[in-house]
């Protein structure tokens, strides 16, 4: 089969796509049961969800997860490669116990070898994560329906996709049309950093249902993420917005935090059908709870918003400008990811499987025989002090 009639047997296997009766009935009752949540239409999917969904990247707690979805939360987006797997088998187990199967929708994430600085998928293994062939995107899909305790997800994402070549990479993309084909995924999509570009080749592919895309206010490419978003929208692509609240804070100021009105901005816009704050206390899914009670800025937290616009320190832009200054060409942007991962989120399993991910020459390994870090970022990150609580922190990763 030649690309031309893969893509069309694709897109009209997306347009026959169909929910069956029970799952529009069990969609409709909850609705109804807690008439305050506000629900989107995910684009062509017709998957319908309450905007505030449930990133659960940074916790295994099967009691937080009951309580999400006891509060009316219905969408849980998960990847293979979260908490090694724990993210996974503890939706699993909820599901299982709670009965819920039907009434949730699960979204989890393929991940393969890739080189971050090309921005291609790799044929060989490195680190931790799998070459990107067709046998270990199956083998890794299903090991995640097995944790999962489920026969099919409602959302499996090609995970990470930093560019529009990854985003077109023929390998993947079949392998998640096949994987709809085969009744194991209701619906496919793609996730990434570079939101703009990965979201208009997610659209102009015509395969993908779903884009996973970063959007916040400290986004200096915002408008033109808010553009892809509305062209998305236009042809029925889904989006859900992720690290919604990146920036929210101002550097060296944590009482300016203001979730609220981070994930408010996100969601004012139309285009965005749910979004997943990765929460892992009771007390941040009640504040992004009550976010849905009303989408309105008010004029505190519009002047919150701009106090934090004026301080964009803290917030890794992915412009790549840290890379070329190293010495080592080290992948300074995913070094900074892991700090995000270790302090601002407390996932120090998270952190230290995408320090693994990185090549030795180019990875933290390479820092170690480095005393006097010059690296300037763009961006006010202290790069410097950010690498060395990386090395204190994980002194015995190589
Ligand atoms: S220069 Fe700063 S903002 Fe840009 S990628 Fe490097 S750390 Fe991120
Ligand atoms: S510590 Fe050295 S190797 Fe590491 S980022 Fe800084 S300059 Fe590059």
């Amino acid at each position: 089969m030649d690309r031309r009639e893969f893509l069309r047997g694709s897109v009209a296997g997306v347009l026959g796509a169909s929910l069956t009766a029970p799952l529009l009935r069990a969609e409709t009752d909850e609705k109804k049961k807690n008439p305050k949540l506000i629900y989107r239409t995910m684009g062509r999917t017709k998957l319908e969800v309450p905007v505030l969904s449930f990133g659960v990247m940074n916790t295994d707690s099967p009691d937080l997860i009951k309580k999400a979805l006891e509060m009316g939360l219905k969408h849980l987006d998960t990847a293979n490669v979260y908490l090694r797997g724990n993210s996974e088998t503890a939706i699993g187990r909820v599901l299982k116990e709670t009965g819920t199967r039907d009434k949730v929708y699960v979204a989890t994430k393929v991940f393969l070898a890739r080189d971050w600085q090309k921005g291609i998928f790799m044929l060989e293994d490195t680190g931790p994560a799998p070459a990107a062939t067709t046998e270990n995107f199956n083998k890794q899909l299903d090991q995640s329906l097995e944790r999962l305790q489920t026969d099919y997800v409602d959302i499996l994402y090609v995970h990470a996709c930093d560019s529009a070549n990854m985003v077109n990479y023929e390998t993947t993309m079949k392998a998640a049309v096949k994987a709809k084909e085969a009744g194991k995924a209701r619906f496919i999509g793609v996730s990434g950093h570079k939101s703009p570009e990965i979201i208009r080749a997610a659209v102009d592919a015509r395969v993908y249902d779903v884009v996973l895309a970063v959007f916040n206010f400290q986004q200096e490419d915002k408008d033109d993420v808010a553009r892809a978003i509305a062209y998305a929208k236009e042809n029925g692509v889904a989006i859900v917005a992720m690290k919604t609240q990146g920036g929210a804070r101002r550097q060296g100021d944590p009482a300016s935090f203001n979730h609220k009105a981070a994930l408010k901005w996100v969601l004012n816009h139309e285009g965005v059908c749910t979004a997943i704050p990765g929460m892992t206390t009771f007390e941040q899914l009640d504040l992004n709870f009550s976010v849905m009670e009303d989408l309105t800025l008010t004029d505190e937290e519009k002047k919150d918003l701009k106090l934090s616009s004026l301080d964009s320190g803290g917030y890794c832009q992915n412009c790549r400008a840290c890379v070329a200054q190293c010495p080592h060409k080290v992948e300074v942007p995913t070094l900074m990811r892991a700090v995000r991962y270790a302090e601002g989120y407390g996932n120090l399993s998270q952190a230290e499987w995408t320090l693994n991910l990185l090549p030795k020459n180019h990875g933290l390994a390479a820092c170690r025989s480095c005393s006097d870090c010059r690296v300037q970022c763009t961006h006010g990150i202290n790069i410097s002090r950010n690498v060395k609580t990386l090395k204190k922190q994980f002194a015995l990763y190589a």
